[in-house]
């Protein structure tokens, strides 16, 4: 009896001619993701889902994790592959209701469900299935069928290639579409709770994702970059590698702070964020750029403070997939994607240094051009994207 993996896909059944493009895009997607797990991991398709194979049963549990991690897969399970005859199948069976690897201990009911793709297969499918069912109720005399609505349901998927496989559980999978599919974003990850959000919801659409963090060292340490680069780390599993461009703002917040009014601190941060954002995206091709805003969360994130902040934007949308969210749904996810334990370390953004007391919540753009017309933008600007580090994640 060998294990296998069984991955199920969803919506890619939906995208008519392109879905050739989409098929070869989950197929990379897994590969990368799972020969990181395991070196000899093989994919075959079979029956309009994918198989996994030949890898260290060791590494079934990461494999399965990691499985739940990538977009475009909608269930997994583990399955049994054995011969596809009748004798292997019941053999295998009462085996794995021996070894206790079918477990049915807590359910009161249960169905069989064979399903056959193969028609040679020398039982018809119901009577195989009441065959099968018999041998569940000797080793559970206090099991009922109930054919309608069971508790548990034994799968026997008889294939062509003269393979049947047995399982149980069907775990759910990430949903979404491909990573790679819907083109290329700029997430902006602070060490917040969240960014790092955004970036799942995003690249759960098929964006493909690089970051960009901006720090104000020394007066933020090097334990907040750090941070940033383990959340990274842990949206990579869902993203798939990752660059992140990590782009020095101390001498920006120094000049804003010398030259303009206090209370326009942030806005005018922003914005210097958003110019930066821009070129980068010129430069590497990124079609979008993504924050964890939210409406109202906070004062500065108002419907004027966020048009002021793109206004300086010439081309390029900005995504806020959280903008309707309230904060106890943006941490339910948080903690589903494994970010929020990080995120909650205490840590200093640059946002909060030279923070205003009272920072301008409804910026007018005539006033905060004003107040950006004593700073040479372009030049600190440029000053910054000459010194970015770029980490590969
Ligand atoms: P988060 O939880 O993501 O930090 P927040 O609630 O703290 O968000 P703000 O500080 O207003 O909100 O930041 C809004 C958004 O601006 C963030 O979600 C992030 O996308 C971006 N941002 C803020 N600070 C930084 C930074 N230092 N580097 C990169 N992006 C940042
Ligand atoms: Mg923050």
């Amino acid at each position: 009896m060998k294990k296998v993996v069984l991955l199920r896909y969803g919506e890619i059944h939906l995208k008519g001619k392109n879905r050739g493009l989409f098929e070869k895009q989950l197929i990379d997607n897994i590969m990368e993701s799972l020969l990181k797990v395991d070196e000899n991991v093989k994919l075959k398709k079979i029956g309009g889902r994918y198989l996994l194979y030949d890898f260290n049963e060791d590494n079934l549990d990461s494999i399965v994790h990691s499985s739940t991690k990538i977009f475009g897969l909608v269930s997994v399970s583990v399955a049994t592959e054995v011969e596809s005859s009748p004798e292997a199948i019941e053999k295998s069976l009462k085996n794995l209701l021996e070894n206790e690897e079918l477990n049915l201990f807590s359910a009161k009911t249960f169905k069989v469900e064979v399903s056959r793709a193969d028609k040679s297969f020398p039982i018809h499918s119901t009577d195989f299935e009441r065959q099968l069912g018999g041998i569940v109720l000797d080793f559970f005399p206090n099991l009922k069928v109930n054919l309608s609505l069971p508790e548990k349901t034994i799968f026997v998927d008889i294939r062509e290639n003269k393979k049947a496989y047995i399982f149980m559980d069907k775990i759910q999978g990430a949903g979404g579409i491909p990573v790679g599919t819907s083109g290329n974003g700029l997430v902006m990850l602070s060490g917040g709770i969240d960014s790092p959000v955004a970036a799942y919801l995003m690249a759960k659409r098929g964006m493909k994702l690089s970051a960009v963090h901006f720090h104000s060292f020394p007066y933020t340490s090097e334990q907040a970059k750090e941070k940033v680069v383990q959340l990274a780390k842990i949206v990579s599993k869902y993203t798939g590698s990752l660059k992140l461009y990590v782009v020095s703002f101390t001498k920006i917040q120094e000049e804003i702070h010398k030259n303009c009014k206090s209370a326009y601190m942030i806005t005018i941060m922003r914005r210097i964020m958003m110019r930066i954002c821009e070129k980068l995206s010129e430069k590497f091709g990124f079609q979008a750029i993504i924050t964890g805003e939210n409406l109202g969360q906070v004062a500065s994130q108002t419907v004027e403070s966020m048009t002021s902040t793109e206004g300086v934007l010439k081309n390029l949308p900005v995504f806020r997939p959280l903008i309707g969210f309230d904060k106890i749904e943006i941490i339910k996810l948080s903690r589903a994607i494994e970010t929020y334990e990080t995120s909650i370390l205490p840590y200093e953004d640059c946002c909060t240094v030279f923070l205003p007391k009272n920072p301008i919540i409804k910026p007018k753009i005539d006033l905060v051009e004003r107040e950006e017309s004593f700073l040479n933008i372009e030049e600190l600007v440029e000053d910054a994207l000459n010194k970015i580090e770029i980490i590969e994640i």
